[in-house]
């Protein structure tokens, strides 16, 4: 085992002038230089006072020092904690409040809003976008390297609050690594590659899938402060892979300049996060002759699986376990295993998954089998090449009448019309059904939507009970950064339909 912050100590050892960091201006910062930048780090961090298990709170817009914070704060043996930048002052007193970091870094211009938290003992250090803030001040140079072993938290990463308040879930030095080197393994990750960056770095996906697969790699990667069509698409020719949420590839083909040429030096586009829209896979496949390879993880486990990097990548499916990663279907009421084809909940059990929610014990109790087994809280069903298809968040499921109704069916029925762009189907409160099907959708641009012709044409599909009782048509679902449709939301929303 090797944690990621020796692997990436490796790398600066061995290849010091191997650019890590190519940046929007066109300038890049070496393994070497971000080393140094680790080393200075380290020492304040140390001069304030963090000692091994101590919490570092990171609220900052993306720069490559916010990735030597992360580093920094591995080697000297804290837990790191980055937050959603989008969390106001209100949001930051939950969160700071559960975690009780040692240390907040904050955005110099968000620094005043933290003021009365010092006196609680909390060390406020600020850290900008262009190389400045106190975090960088000073001139310690610490290259000591925490001992850390496999059991010991990295991490903790509160989970994106799609169903309800964000956990915190705690992630282990091997926990990050095994996902690592199997992601590194699973899609071919070299030091040859170089990776476009546009997702933040406080979630799983942009900090433990693209940030540490590149630092173990010794690979390079296009860092942008977030997604721009144009400027992910002035990049293509210059990188080797993409890592997306759905919406990036959304916005991508809207783009006339995404051809096949623009595509040449690439060799994988990943998705993942949410589900990717099939109509977006075939689009993406026609026009560039490039499959996305669409994998599936959460905040509490890292990756579990992924289509494959060689052989067909099935659409509407998350491919097959990472090695190492057990995945079964279990029934939802009795718990027991399904056998393939049949849908229940998901379980995963590996070294990735992590040791537990932070501070709540009953929680974490509650979501683990006896066996070892985490319970996703997601719907799937194994199909006949052993490809997990998610059908959903068991939050998510509609009970009708007392039957179940799996949202992504009907919504890939409605997606199918040539007049919907994208749906979402929620159940609602219903007096007598208890729940009624309510579907949201967003019409393809410049296309009428006849709700009437639309429930026509889908009714020939669906048993009378799937069918939705209601239609409405809006311009855009509600989503998160991480491109999630927000489910509750729409619930809220449009929960007097029928009462
Ligand atoms: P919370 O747990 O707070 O409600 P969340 O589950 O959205 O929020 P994350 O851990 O960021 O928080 O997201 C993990 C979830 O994202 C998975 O449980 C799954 O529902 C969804 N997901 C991830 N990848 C895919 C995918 N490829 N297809 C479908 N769903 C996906
Ligand atoms: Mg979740």
């Amino acid at each position: 085992f090797t944690a990621i912050h020796r692997s990436f100590a490796e790398q600066a050892r061995r290849r010091p002038d191997r650019t890590l960091f190519e940046l929007p201006g066109g300038g890049s910062i070496t393994y070497g230089q971000t080393e140094e930048t680790v080393r200075r780090i380290a020492a304040r961090l140390l001069a304030d006072g963090v000692t091994p298990g101590d919490r570092v709170a990171m609220q900052v817009e993306k720069s490559p020092e916010a990735v030597a914070l992360y580093l920094a704060t591995l080697r000297v043996g804290g837990v790191f904690l980055p937050l959603n930048t989008a969390y106001t002052d209100a949001e930051m007193t939950y969160f700071l409040g559960d975690a009780r970091p040692r240390v907040l870094v904050c955005s110099p211009d968000r620094r005043a809003e933290h003021t009365g938290r010092e006196a609680e003992g909390l060390v406020v250090e600020t850290l900008g976008t262009s190389g400045d803030g106190t975090l960088l001040e000073g001139d310690g140079q610490h290259d000591g390297d925490h001992d850390a072993s496999a059991e010991d938290p990295a991490a903790i990463l509160y989970t994106s609050g799609t169903t309800g308040r964000s956990k915190g879930a705690v992630l282990t030095h091997g926990n990050l690594a095994s996902n690592c080197e199997a992601l590194l393994q699973a899609w071919r990750y070299t030091s040859e590659d170089r990776l476009i960056h546009a997702l933040p770095i406080f979630h799983v996906h942009g900090l433990f899938v693209a940030v540490n697969m590149t630092l173990a790699a010794g690979a390079s990667m296009h860092y942008l402060s977030g997604f721009d069509t144009d400027a992910v698409i002035d990049l293509l020719p210059r990188a080797t892979v993409l890592m997306g949420v759905p919406t990036f590839y959304t916005r991508l083909l809207k783009s006339d300049r995404l051809t096949s040429e623009s595509c040449a030096s690439m060799r994988l586009f990943v998705s993942g996060s949410a589900p990717l829209l099939a109509s977006d896979a075939e689009a993406f496949q026609d026009r560039t002759g490039h499959a996305i390879l669409e994998r599936y993880g959460m905040t509490e486990t890292g990756m579990n699986t992924t289509n494959p990097y060689e052989g067909p990548r099935k659409p509407g499916t998350v491919g097959r376990p990472l090695p190492g990663v057990e995945i079964r279907v279990a029934d939802r009421e009795t718990g027991g295993k399904l056998p393939d084809g049949e849908v229940g909940i998901v379980e995963v059990r590996g070294p990735n998954v992590f040791s537990g929610y932070w501070r709540m014990p009953e929680k974490t109790a509650a979501e683990f089998r006896e066996d070892g087994f985490f319970i996703t809280g997601d719907l799937g069903r194994v199909d006949e090449d052993g490809h997990l298809c998610i059908v959903g968040r068991d939050k998510d499921l509609v009970i009708s009448g007392g039957y179940n109704v799996y949202p992504k069916e009907v919504e890939e029925l409605l997606d199918a019309h040539p007049g919907v762009l994208e749906s979402a189907v929620i159940g609602v409160p219903h007096p007598d059904l208890g729940e009624a099907v309510a579907a949201v959708v967003v019409p393809r641009p410049g296309r009428e939507l006849q709700v009437e012709e639309l429930l026509e044409s889908i009714s020939g599909d669906l048993a009378r009970f799937k069918r939705p009782r209601a239609v409405r048509v809006v311009e855009a679902l509600p989503r998160n950064v991480m491109g999630k449709v927000q489910k509750a939301e729409l619930r809220e929303r449009y929960t007097d339909l029928f009462t």
